[in-house]
Order: structure tokens, then C-alpha cells, then sequence
């Protein structure tokens, strides 16, 4: 009897082979194994409940053509599914698969899918919402495109890396992507517009994101309800998968381990994987060596915070979307004091227009500065480029005669430079401007000690704890 289900099955595999991709077939039936063929029905086994609901949802018609052409009309297919059993004690740490006795006949040919059935009900399989639905909700927010994802200097490397993997994902160098940086730099922001003009590209792809504080509940959920593996199966279907805050993963060692999995799956067929932290790969404490090793594997950019014309564009894109009205001066006032983050910025037009709307007020200059104190209350008020240069001559021991002189000695330089980036980030001051102050340089060599700094920053661990000890010095007051 099982001779004959296995010859049958055979037949059936080389018809389905013919119509689906190598992959699918791989991965979809290639598992499933033939048990018995009692008059016109075939029964088979399949991993898990998930593999099966997957069978239905997407290879039904498939099933339902072959089977026929096999057995003929009244032919009918039995699942068999697999079910993992609880390992009893801890010191039998392998969980065994036994099948279950779910020999539920489907029901007899109906109008759309006469080979469907219902399965025997398996306690608390990991199933996402919409998972049945052919359609897997890729939890995206909509309002994160790239539309309003203003580019500058600050994210472009991370941005136009985003642009392209939303071209061809999972077909670029860029694989995984590793965006890193402080709170309210628009990790988040980034990562769902690369998933959303994915969609928007290749509707046909199945993109999910997720923070890495939710992965690490749904793990945890289905170890308790025994469904590891249909919980690694599942996220080792999706074609993107976006993973926020990746830094939450640190010191969980068993979810670090799922996810190793999970990337290595996706990472060898092909799939896309983007990872957003607040700290470079390098830096990542309590990260397993193999999973920090692959992060590293595709791209790691950086997003910096904006510069003073990157925060101008940012506040008037933020109008504009909002059909708000405010005065360029005010848009300028709002960019020259609050230079933390984006989120912080955005904070500060919304308390002034929320503050000129309570009060029926016009949004002026004196409400900018009334409104603005609660934000800059803890930062320097304004920043000049002579404190700036104040600070890095502290800092590095130099005197201020040194930093303004021609001195090609190469820590004199790097002072220089950092006083020119940090002019450039933190005043309203052009690259002219700030060349004539700092050692009567012109804007390309501005320019060019901008570019410096930030390519050390990325490639140097030294040099980027004296950026963000520098950083500190300049912003707190
Ligand atoms: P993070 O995840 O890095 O903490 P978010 O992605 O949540 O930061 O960004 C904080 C806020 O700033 C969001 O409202 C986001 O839309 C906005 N934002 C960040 N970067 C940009 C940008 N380049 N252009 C426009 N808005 C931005
Ligand atoms: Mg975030």
C-alpha cells in the first residue's frame, strides 16, 4: 500500500516539479512523505500544521490538478501532520517528532477547493494573523516612506543602500543591511520605507517587519506552546525581513540563537535581511561572535545627525505634509537651536504650532523662543564655531594659535577638521564661513574635513569615542 503511495507521489512530484520554482519545490514538498493510498485517497505527512495551512493556501490548485490526473476525479487527499512532542525533562534536551493520529478525511469535492479539509485543531501552533490569508501583513507603517525621508549628508550611505536593495532585494552587496545610530535619527523611518517601496515594487514579495523586542516575545511565546520550529519555519519564508532595534537581542541567548537561524536561512536563499541598532556591529555587547560576525557580512551605515540644512529641509517638508504655515526665520530658529535628533525637531514644531493654535496665536519669533526654552533648556542655547574651537583646543591640549595656523602636523589637522564638522553640524554657518574662521581655509577644504571625519568615524573605534565625547561637550551645557 505504501508502495503504491510513493509510486503515485513520485508521478505527482515530477508534475509539480515542472510547474513551480526550484525553491518552492525544495522547500514545499520535497519534505512531505507519502503514507498511503486507500482506493483514490493519498495520504501524506507533513512537518507541521503551519506546512500545511502553507500547501493549501498557495499549491491547493496545483494538488488538486495532479491528484486528479493521477487517481482520477474522485480522488482525495488526507493530511498527516506532524506534531513535535514536549520534551519531558531537561536532561532530554531533543524534541522528538511523532505523528499525530489526524487522519481527518477531507471533505468530498466541493465548488472552489474540493481538496481541502479540516485539520485535526493542534493546541497553540504559532500562527501570525493574516498568515492564512495567502497574505502576510507586513507591518509596515505607512506614513515611513521615502518621500518623507529627507536625504543629507547625515544618511545618505544608509538611504541610496535602501533605495537600491528596494530595486532588487536580496540582490545587492548590500545583504543584510545594518543601520546604526542614536534614538530619533530615523532608524525606523528608514527601515519601513525600504519595505514599503519593496512592496510598492515587488508586490509579489513578502515583506514583514518587526522590532527585535517582538521577535523576542513571539519566540518565547512558541517555546512555551512547543512550536519552535514553526516559529523559525515561518520567518524563514519571508523574502524581507526587517528586524528594528536589533540591539534588544543582546544577552538573550536562545533567541539569538532562533535568529542565527532564521539568518542563515534567508541569508543562503537569497532573501533580504535589514537590521537597524544604536550601536555598530563592533560594538554590540552580549552578541554571540557568529551572529555580530554577519552583521557584518553586507553593509553597515551609519545615520549621523542632520546638518543645519538637512534640519531646515526636514522642518519644511514637516509643514508642508502637515499644510502648516510657518515663517522661514521661525524654520531656521527651530533648526539653528534644537540639533540633537529628528524626533526632537519635530517635537519643537509641534509644542510651537500646538502652542499658537491653544492660544489662538500667531507662530512668531517671541512664541518660537517661549516654546523652544523647555527644549533647549538642557543644551547650549546657541553654539558658536569660537566655542567650538574652544572645546577641541581643550580637549586635544592645543592652543588656539595652533588650530589657526598652516601646521600640517597631523593631530593639528584632525583638530581642525573636528572643529569644522562640528561647526558644520551644530551652527547655521556656511562652509565658507566656517573656513574663514577656522584657520582661513576656503569651503572645499571645509568640505573635504567634513568627509574626513565622518569616513574615520565609520572606520575608526578611537576616533569615534572622541566624536561622541566631543559631542557631549559641545551639546550639554
Ligand atoms: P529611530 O528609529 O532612529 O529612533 P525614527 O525612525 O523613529 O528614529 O525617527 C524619529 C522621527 O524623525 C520620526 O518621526 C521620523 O519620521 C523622523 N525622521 C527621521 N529622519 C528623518 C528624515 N531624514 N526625514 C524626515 N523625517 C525624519
Ligand atoms: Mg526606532
Amino acid at each position: 500500500m505504501r508502495d503504491k503511495a510513493e509510486y503515485i507521489w513520485k508521478n505527482c512530484l515530477n508534475f509539480i516539479k515542472d510547474n513551480i520554482s526550484e525553491h518552492a519545490f525544495t522547500t514545499w514538498f520535497k519534505p512531505i512523505v507519502p503514507i498511503a493510498l486507500e482506493k483514490s485517497m493519498l495520504t501524506i505527512q507533513v512537518p507541521s500544521k503551519f506546512f500545511y495551512e502553507w500547501l493549501e493556501e498557495h499549491y491547493i490548485r496545483l494538488l488538486k490538478v495532479v491528484l486528479q490526473k493521477e487517481l482520477g476525479h474522485e480522488a482525495r487527499l488526507v493530511y498527516n501532520i506532524l506534531m513535535e512532542k514536549k520534551a519531558e525533562q531537561d536532561s532530554h534536551p531533543h524534541t522528538m517528532n511523532i505523528p499525530s493520529i489526524g487522519k481527518e478525511k477531507m471533505r468530498p469535492q466541493e465548488v472552489q477547493a474540493p481538496l481541502s479539509l479540516k485539520p485535526r485543531e493542534i493546541k497553540n501552533p504559532f500562527i501570525i494573523p493574516g498568515l492564512r490569508k495567502i497574505h502576510i501583513d507586513a507591518q509596515l507603517n505607512p506614513h515611513y516612506t521615502f518621500t518623507h525621508f529627507i536625504e543629507g549628508e547625515s544618511n545618505r550611505l544608509a538611504r541610496s543602500a535602501g533605495l537600491a536593495i528596494a530595486r532588487r532585494p536580496g540582490g545587492t552587496a548590500f545583504n543584510p543591511l545594518f543601520i546604526y545610530g542614536n534614538v530619533g535619527l530615523g532608524k525606523t523611518h528608514l527601515s519601513n520605507a525600504i519595505g514599503l517601496e519593496v512592496k510598492e515594487k515587488h508586490p509579489y514579495k513578502t515583506v514583514l517587519y518587526l522590532s527585535a523586542e517582538r521577535f523576542t516575545q513571539q519566540f518565547i511565546e512558541a517555546i512555551k506552546n512547543n512550536t519552535r520550529n514553526d516559529f523559525i519555519h515561518f520567518y524563514q519564508m519571508i523574502d524581507v525581513l526587517i528586524v528594528d532595534d536589533i540591539h534588544f537581542l543582546a544577552s538573550k541567548k536562545a533567541t539569538q540563537e532562533a535568529f542565527f537561524h532564521i539568518f542563515n536561512h534567508l541569508h543562503q536563499s537569497g532573501k533580504q535581511l535589514i537590521m537597524t541598532s544604536d550601536k555598530p556591529p563592533i560594538d554590540m555587547q552580549d552578541m554571540e561572535q557568529r551572529l555580530i560576525s554577519r552583521f557584518k557580512w553586507g553593509l553597515s551605515a551609519e545615520l549621523h545627525t542632520p546638518d543645519y540644512e538637512t534640519r531646515i529641509e526636514i522642518l519644511k517638508s514637516k509643514i508642508y505634509k502637515d499644510g502648516l504655515s510657518v515663517e522661514e526665520a521661525i524654520v531656521e530658529y527651530i533648526a539653528k537651536y534644537i540639533h540633537t535628533n529628528v524626533r526632537e525637531l519635530e517635537g519643537a514644531l509641534i509644542s510651537l504650532v500646538a502652542q499658537a493654535s491653544l492660544n489662538k496665536k500667531e507662530i512668531t519669533q517671541k512664541l518660537a523662543e517661549q516654546t523652544l526654552i523647555n527644549f533647549i533648556s538642557n543644551t547650549r542655547k546657541e553654539i558658536s564655531i569660537d566655542q567650538i574651537k574652544k572645546i577641541i583646543c581643550d580637549y586635544f591640549k592645543i592652543s588656539a594659535e595652533q588650530i589657526q595656523s598652516k601646521t600640517r602636523k597631523r593631530d593639528i589637522v584632525q583638530a581642525r577638521q573636528l572643529a569644522m564638522y562640528f561647526a558644520k553640524e551644530y551652527t547655521g554657518a556656511s562652509l565658507s564661513n566656517i573656513g574663514e574662521k577656522i584657520g582661513q581655509r576656503d569651503h572645499a577644504t571645509v568640505l573635504h574635513a567634513c568627509k574626513t571625519i565622518k569616513n574615520l568615524s565609520e572606520t575608526d573605534k578611537m576616533f569615534r569615542y572622541y566624536i561622541s565625547d566631543l559631542r557631549k561637550k559641545i551639546t550639554t551645557p
